[in-house]
């Protein structure tokens, strides 16, 4: 007899039993492991020097794993020779985005207060979803929350909460844009339209609420409204959940047109989506607010922390314009949960998929008020700024191409002769050498290099470095540094 699966997951008796973890259980541990011994105190001795240590003088990333690490035991092997296995074995083997090199993806490199305050709220065991137990943990983080939609030039009214990632203020801020509609023939209306450049989290919301996902525009270029206005006249509006436009795509840094796309949707009576999860934190720069124009008209915004505006994993803001509508589709309620749903309560809990939650606004307040914002001013312009010398000696150097002006702090370019091969090979040298993290992408159907710049820490030697790398014509041949 066959039995029903999913293809491709092992038969029951091909799959390795558990392990007994109760075996050769000693008595009279009870209390210990939460007392604060002599050792625990000298280990968070050594933790601070080499946080402090880890910036100044960084190790080069190890990234080959061959360590043998201690198995879990009975017994344990006490929290000195365990953080010695985390420091020498485990933790050097993660590339660290908060490395200078590290221009893959979107990095981010928390500032010491940040960091400081995200180390003192896990020892401070605080819970964060309401106000009844975090106190003014909740007050910090609203000052928080207000200077986010400051940021964004959101009214007084507006507020939202700090989730774990830009996907999880996606979808809660599609959850809410749903909430309350009716589609044509009964049910829910199940389109999103949203920007081909959307961020792949776009398609893992709409796949979580049973939506379908329409593209606008091309992935290459911002959307404006011309594109956007021939996709809605195709759609009944009462289908629509919501608009999605980018405000710093992933891909290529580009900002959508917000305002053209923000008049388009107030037509309709759209909710518009502003994902400026890695974009948002250039509205600091002077030389770049206006091109975000109309973000302040969006119903939604999500921006990460994590990502520009230097606080540790994890980080995101969901920004709502009107956060009643947050509330109303967001709040769980249950019989022991009586104590904390008053109306006049401001529960972070009630504004996105979650309930336990950790306080995350309280890095952000904590360095915003440790460095004040000019400090944030400047370490931004300056990411935009070596990103202009990035694209400025890639323009210059015969080997290398731009792919497209670049857009933001990303910087998208082309090494000529190179085949998609010859972009993995040098990229994997890079990344196992522990010199660089800088991965492919694909743009106008072609491999290109994509470097994004959100530490202030990266210099122009280290650019340098990179396109000097990729001078010769074998990848990878890293002079020894
Ligand atoms: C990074 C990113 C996301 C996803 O954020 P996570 O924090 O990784 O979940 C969403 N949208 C955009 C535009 C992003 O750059």
């Amino acid at each position: 007899m066959t039995v029903p699966g999913r293809p491709g997951r092992p038969p029951r008796a091909a799959r390795r039993g558990p392990r007994d973890i109760l075996q050769n259980r000693r008595r009279e541990s009870v209390g210990a492991v939460h007392d604060f011994a002599v050792q625990d105190r000298q280990v968070l001795g050594d933790l601070a020097t080499w946080i402090a240590d880890r910036r100044t003088s960084p190790a080069a990333p190890r990234p080959a794993r061959s360590a043998r690490l201690p198995d879990v035991t009975s017994t344990g092997i006490g929290i000195k020779a365990t953080w010695a296995v985390l420091r020498d074995l485990v933790l050097p083997t993660a590339f660290p985005t908060d490395h200078p090199r590290y221009l893959a993806f979107v990095g981010g490199s928390p500032t010491p207060a940040a960091i400081i305050a995200d180390a003192a709220l896990s020892a401070a065991a605080v819970y964060g979803g309401s106000e009844l137990e975090a106190g003014d943990v909740v007050v910090v983080e609203r000052a928080a929350m207000r200077w986010m939609c400051d940021l964004v030039g959101y009214p007084e009214q507006a507020h939202g909460a700090f989730v774990s990632g830009g996907s999880l203020a996606n979808l809660s801020a599609l959850v809410t844009a749903r909430h309350g509609l009716a589609a044509p023939g009964g049910g829910v209306p199940d389109v999103i339209v949203a920007s081909a450049a959307a961020h792949s989290s776009i398609r893992s919301a709409a796949a979580i609420m049973g939506c379908r996902v329409v593209s606008a525009g091309s992935p290459d270029r911002p959307l404006g409204a011309y594109e956007l206005t021939a996709v809605l006249d195709s759609l009944d509006p009462r289908d629509v959940v919501a608009v999605v436009a980018n405000a710093g795509a992933t891909n290529t840094g580009a900002v959508d047109h917000l305002e053209e796309i923000a008049e388009c949707c107030e037509v309709r009576g759209t909710w518009l989506h502003v994902d400026a999860a890695y974009g948002g934190a250039a509205m600091l720069a002077p030389s770049r607010r206006d091109g975000f124009k109309g973000i302040e008209l969006a119903d939604s915004i999500t921006i990460d922390p994590h990502k520009w505006l230097f606080t540790p994993f994890d980080c995101a803001a969901v920004l709502y314009l009107d956060p009643t509508v947050a509330r109303a589709a967001h709040q769980q309620r249950a019989e022991y949960l009586d104590a904390v749903s008053h109306a006049d309560d401001d529960n972070p809990a009630d504004y996105a998929a979650h309930l336990s939650r950790r306080a995350r606004g309280v890095p952000v307040w904590a360095s915003l008020v440790a460095n004040g914002t000019d400090a944030y001013v400047d370490a931004v312009e300056s990411c935009l700024t070596t990103a202009g010398y990035a694209a400025k000696q890639i323009a210059d150097k015969p080997h290398l191409e731009l792919a497209t002006e670049p857009h933001l702090s990303v910087v998208l370019f082309r090494r000529r002769g190179w085949s998609p091969d010859d972009y993995a090979r040098w990229s994997s040298r890079a990344h196992t050498r522990g010199i660089a993290l800088i991965t492919p992408t694909t743009f106008a159907g072609e491999t290109a290099l994509r470097l994004c710049f959100v530490n202030p820490l990266t210099t122009r030697a280290d650019v340098d470095t990179i396109l000097d790398s990729l001078e010769q014509d074998a990848p990878g041949r890293w002079q020894a540094s």
